[in-house]
């Protein structure tokens, strides 16, 4: 290991490469329950030049190569099951250019999402993929990530026009034009987006950015129970308001959110919303929505429009995993995220609360509704392996359950180590297709192992 060291230390500079201790601890390790595993060594890239530097001394020497983020994903997408280079693209945190006309930004891989909104702020622009954490770009873009927003302006697949790409050879490639549309060639920027490290290194992202809106109306709606205000957000698609967020909280997180701030909402099923544009439009779309969600058994309606009570209401919403687990001192977090046609996410989500009282899961629902995705929190002794289990065979039911109404076992987390047993069954035949993809970009399969689409073969609790 002192010779992997050694020889990158001769490439770079001896300050981008390290294996001490601590670093080496954070960089084995992601925000999910999964076993941590050291890598060998972490070398922190400055340009695409170093990338370029290290993924063809990998090539050259068969080491494996993970790309790591703000580290934040939730199924082991960073862990290096089979140790080799952990390559921390943090360095590379430049806002390279804003082009304002063109609606387009173009970022390295380590701005964090909201320090790039900070910075368009002052173009009256900003960047809309709203994950629940501060991600970095390039995190975002290998998992696909998306969030509250997603409803209205998409995942990160829909916001990313071009990206630079390091391939394991270590030849670098532009995956398409700045133009707004394009039928030329395959879609490999799609392809790259999403590949969770598995294709090569992303080094820079042109990124799409849209206009501040006028103005921006909160709301919180309440019902009796989860099925009617699933529908309610159906029926808001259904009518064509253009919402911009719209998230159900359970009255599990709704009572853990009252206990943990001290606030007293109704501990039912609860809607977030948020409408955007200019004053007049946004002014109609809320009325109509109420309008819908009334005749759908809304029991309380209240929208704010000043920014600080927009906040508040949506601090409840951001809050509300701290606050779950804030009730299960000691114990470990576990979430699980899936997606289906929103025509039958009630009957998902109803299955989902159905499973968790069968099981005795400790675990509370929230989700993205308005695009067919939900998660589950669950509350775990890590320390239990029958607690473990039991998780582990609940997050099963409910992929299946998904998978049955013609769903996805991740909305948006990714697969990681964690999903990898559910690809078979999703994807049938088209695994392969996906498998020889992998094997034609990264023959030596040096970039990420045991990920995504490599069979999943190992255990991965504690
Ligand atoms: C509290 C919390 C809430 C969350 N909420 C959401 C949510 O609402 N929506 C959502 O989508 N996710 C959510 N996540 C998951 C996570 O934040 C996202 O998956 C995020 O996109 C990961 O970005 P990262 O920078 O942390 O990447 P990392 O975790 O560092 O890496 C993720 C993957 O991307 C690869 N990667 C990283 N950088 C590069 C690069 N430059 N080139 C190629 N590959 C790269 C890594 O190898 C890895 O496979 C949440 C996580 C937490 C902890």
């Amino acid at each position: 290991m002192n010779r992997l060291k050694e020889d990158l230390r001769a490439i770079l500079r001896a300050d981008q490469v390290s294996d001490s201790e601590s670093i080496l601890e954070q960089h084995s390790h992601d925000e999910s329950y999964h076993t941590p595993v050291l890598p060998d060594v972490v070398v922190f890239p400055e340009s695409t030049e170093d990338v370029v530097a290290v993924i063809s001394y990998a090539a050259r020497q068969g080491v494996a190569v993970v790309p790591f983020g703000a580290g934040s994903s939730l199924e082991g997408h960073v862990i290096p099951v089979s140790g080799g280079i952990s390559l921390d693209m943090m360095r590379m945190n430049q806002v390279l250019e804003v082009r304002p006309d063109d609606f387009l930004v173009r970022v390295q891989p380590g701005v964090l999402k909201d320090e790039l909104n900070e910075r368009l702020g002052r173009y009256g622009l900003f960047f809309p993929v709203d994950p629940g954490s501060n991600a970095s770009l390039g995190g975002m873009a290998a998992t696909n990530a998306s969030g509250t927003t997603t409803v209205r302006y998409g995942a990160m697949r829909d916001n990313v026009r071009a990206l630079e790409v390091v391939l394991p050879t270590g030849k670098v490639i532009q995956t398409s034009s700045l133009a707004p549309k394009s039928s030329s060639g395959y879609n490999i920027t799609s392809l790259f987006v999403g590949s969770e490290g598995t294709l090569g290194v992303i080094t820079e992202l042109w990124l799409r950015v849209w206009g501040i809106p006028e103005q921006t109306v909160a709301a919180r709606a309440v019902f009796s129970d989860v099925e009617h205000c699933v529908r309610a957000a159906t029926a808001i698609v259904g009518a064509g308001i253009p919402v911009v967020r719209m998230e159900l909280v359970d009255g599990s997180y709704i009572a853990a959110v009252n206990q943990y701030s001290g606030s007293d909402f109704p501990t039912l099923p609860t809607l977030f919303l948020e409408f955007h544009g200019n004053r007049r439009h946004v002014e109609a779309d809320v009325e109509v929505a109420k309008e819908v969600i009334a005749d759908e058994g809304c029991t309380s309606f209240e929208f704010v429009t000043d920014e600080k009570a927009r906040q508040d209401m949506w601090a409840a919403r951001h809050h509300a995993l701290y606050a779950f687990m804030h009730q299960y001192p000691g114990f470990g977090h576990m979430s699980t995220d899936v997606c289906v046609p929103v025509s039958k996410l009630p009957e998902a989500v109803l299955r989902a609360k159905e499973l968790l009282s069968q099981t005795g899961v400790r675990g509370a629902i929230v989700g993205h509704v308005g695009d067919g995705n939900f998660h589950v929190s669950m509350a775990v002794d890590r320390e239990n392996p029958d607690d473990l289990a039991q998780a582990d065979a609940f997050n099963e039911q409910l992929v299946y359950t998904a998978l049955s109404l013609g769903g996805t076992c991740t909305g948006e987390h990714g697969v990681g180590l964690g999903k990898r047993k559910y690809q078979q069954k999703e994807h049938g035949d088209a695994l392969a297709v996906m498998q020889a993809i992998r094997t034609a970009i990264d023959p030596q399969h040096l970039m990420n192992p045991g990920k995504l689409v490599d069979p999943a073969t190992t255990t991965t609790h504690t």
